[in-house]
């Protein structure tokens, strides 16, 4: 026991110097690089050596590191709760209780390999049983009723032209297996690779549920060329960025005109709700095709997909086998991890996806100070307040669009840590030894939890990621930015940091989910979160120009021989970035009122500023995964939001004293400028 004290104590020391003066950034840096000519090696490089990436991930990064720190922090909650349900101090249907509950169902493998198949049995005979078209369209139906996709997701969403509203919305989700349409069809040598595993891993799952060799493998093939001819219909991931072309609100005699011959109405019904809604069709031509194949296909390809659907979306609640076999494809093939994260992670990941109120609540008592809260909205009042002063003096914009574009800027919500109103979790019962009905009690109740908006007025306090979680979003729609707890820890975000190194972590954060609200796709939407266009056609034409020289300096290069990013999918996030570091600069040095910052250990308050910009972005990737973002990811892979982004920044150039000809900076002809 003394042994283990005095580490202990030894970082309470440490904790206690950092509090004094913040993060030693001077040691991080590797001054074998040179900053102008790579600026992420030159902050990055040492952490890089010294952080290679564990096995169980496809990236090991400032992100994923926090992540699972996060995890360990959830981990700590949920063992004391476990403690206490065991001891039977828990009140009967408490949160602690089902937290505890599904916690313990999902950490009892010994219980999941003796059950097997039985959680599903009921519905892989059912699927078997179907032997008619009506037949068929029933099952649908239910497998609907318990949350599944199977071709066709209704759900609920607010109207993208009246952001009042809630409407129902109709959507391909669930209907493919692969990441992306894409990967249906590339002729490349890897992507057909990456086809003919994925038929291997149908087969696979399908040997396990009883079938023979070559049965299995015929079902492998049919379930590819199935969500084949589903993929050719649907849109891609560049063309579903725009709003305008999955907006398509009808009736239900719209659906049924658009695409007849399915029982939309039975659909309605089977999550209950009224069949008077109005819906958004969001991909009309896809339906059409659904609901042809619904009547072409032979009933047996239609039995193989459905129960492909119904075991791969429950493979991670199955025995280890089925689970190993969703591993192997999804994230050693695609992304080559070498194993699965331990159990007791995943479990943690379950548990705040199921109840991530529940956690939150207990994560952000134990570990988010209302110190933190406050200095994060000194942060964000200052951030907006500087983009409105951009705003404001932006020469290229008419006065007409800048009335509009600060309007929207004023209406801008921001959400820091955790939400004001935590979710009403008692309907959902857990059972002790039943961890795959568990998750679905907890899917079924969200699906609810949504359908019961319906009619009601909007509710502008929900969040759509959970404290814990280490990211940050903008909704269009709700014209906010929300950064949970998660996020709000060192190195984004360090109360004992000084503000240079706070204005470049997590300054660039809130000025990037800001820069969203002005981006290609959130320029699309008014100050209500109503899809209409605000901008008159010059202004436009020169925003677009101004979008599109971002998207050209990512083109003009390969990321891997033949890879580059993926044409227009990363506008947003590249534009979110360079607004992001524009307005934190701005916004940092508006907090100085003219002075110049602190020198600190030898480096400048600019230099700690792009420093503490670059540290966020530490990575270390497997090049299947790089190769997996670049088609699916919306944004640039790290080293490139840190490199390809600073070459645009003259503030940056000036912090190093770098020159022209130098690799990190661009011509100033050449350097793009939004605002
Ligand atoms: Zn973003």
């Amino acid at each position: 026991m003394k042994k283990l004290l005095l580490p202990g104590l030894l970082l309470a020391l440490c904790a206690a110097l950092a509090q004094q003066h913040g993060p030693d950034l001077k040691s991080i840096l590797d001054p074998t690089c040179k900053p102008c000519q790579d600026f992420d090696n030159y902050v990055n490089q040492k952490w890089k050596d010294a952080n290679p990436i564990p096995p169980a991930y496809a990236r090991w990064a400032t992100f994923t590191k926090l992540a699972q720190d996060n995890r360990e922090h959830l981990r700590t909650i949920l063992d004391a709760v476990v403690v206490d349900y065991k001891a039977g101090k828990l009140a009967r249907n408490s949160n602690d209780e089902k937290l505890a509950v599904l916690y313990t169902s999902c950490l009892d493998t010994e219980a999941i390999e003796k059950r097997g198949l039985d959680p599903v049995k009921t519905e892989l005979e059912r699927i078997a049983g179907i032997d008619s078209r009506p037949a068929l369209q029933a099952e649908i139906l239910r497998l609907h009723e318990k949350d599944l996709g199977a071709g066709a997701f209704l759900g609920v969403t607010q109207d993208a032209k009246n952001s009042s509203e809630y409407i129902a919305s109709l959507s391909a989700r669930g209907s493919l297996s692969l990441p992306d349409r894409e990967f249906y069809f590339r002729p490349d040598e890897k992507s057909q690779k990456t086809r003919e595993e994925f038929q291997k891993y149908v087969a696979k799952i399908f040997k396990l549920t009883g079938d023979s060799e070559e049965q299995a493998s015929a079902a492998g093939k049919t379930v590819l060329d199935f969500e084949t001819r589903l993929a050719q219909v649907q849109l891609n991931r560049v063309q579903r960025r725009d709003p305008y072309a999955t907006y398509h609100r009808m009736d239900l005699a719209g659906v049924e005109k658009e695409a007849p011959g399915f029982d939309w109405g039975g659909l309605f019904d089977s999550v209950k709700i009224p069949r008077t809604t109005a819906v958004n069709l969001s991909e009309p031509k896809y339906f059409a095709t659904f609901t042809q194949e619904l009547d072409s296909a032979p009933l047996e390809t239609w039995k193989a997909y459905l129960k492909w659907r119904l075991l791969s979306s429950k493979a991670s609640q199955l025995p280890k086998t089925f689970e190993d076999a969703w591993f192997d494809f999804n994230q050693r093939v695609l992304s080559g991890v070498k194993e699965p994260l331990p159990r007791w992670e995943r479990c943690t990941e379950a548990a705040d996806r199921s109840l991530g109120d529940a956690l939150g609540q207990a994560f952000v008592r134990r570990y988010f100070p209302p110190e933190a809260k406050k200095r994060m909205d000194e942060l964000v009042a200052n951030m907006r307040t500087t983009l409105g002063e951009e705003l404001a003096k932006a020469d290229w914009l008419s006065r007409e669009t800048k009335k509009q574009a600060l309007a929207k800027l004023d209406k801008i919500t921001p959400k820091i840590g955790y939400p004001s109103k935590w979710k009403n979790y008692s309907p959902i019962e857990m059972a002790p030894r039943r961890y795959l009905e568990n998750v679905q009690a907890a899917g079924e109740w969200r699906r609810q939890e949504q359908i019961a908006k319906l009619g009601k007025p909007v509710d502008r306090t929900e969040w759509g990621m959970t404290p814990p979680t280490v990211n940050a979003y903008y909704s269009a729609q709700m014209n906010e930015i929300v950064f949970p707890a998660g996020i709000l820890q060192p190195p984004f975000f360090d109360p004992s940091a000084d503000d240079a190194v706070n204005y470049g972590a997590i300054g660039v954060v809130i000025g990037h989910e800001i820069g969203h609200g002005f981006d290609d796709q959130g320029a699309k939407y008014d100050a209500e979160g109503n899809l209409r266009n605000w901008w008159t056609d010059d202004d436009k034409k020169e925003f677009e120009k101004r979008t599109g020289c971002i998207v050209d300096q990512f083109n003009s290069f390969d990321v891997q021989p033949g890879l580059r990013h993926n044409g227009r999918l990363f506008t947003g996030e590249a534009v979110g970035d360079l607004s992001g570091i524009t307005l934190a600069y701005r916004a940092y040095h508006r907090s100085l009122h003219g002075q110049p910052g602190p020198v600190i250990d030898g480096l400048t308050a600019d230099q700690r500023f792009f420093i503490a910009y670059a540290r966020v972005w530490a990575n270390n990737a497997r090049p299947e995964d790089d190769r997996l973002r670049l088609q699916t990811d919306p944004h640039p892979l790290p080293k490139y939001r840190i490199v390809e982004t600073l070459k645009n920044v003259p503030e940056f150039a000036r912090a190093f004293d770098c020159q022209e000809g130098d690799p990190m900076v661009r011509p100033a002809g050449q350097r793009c400028r939004l605002w």
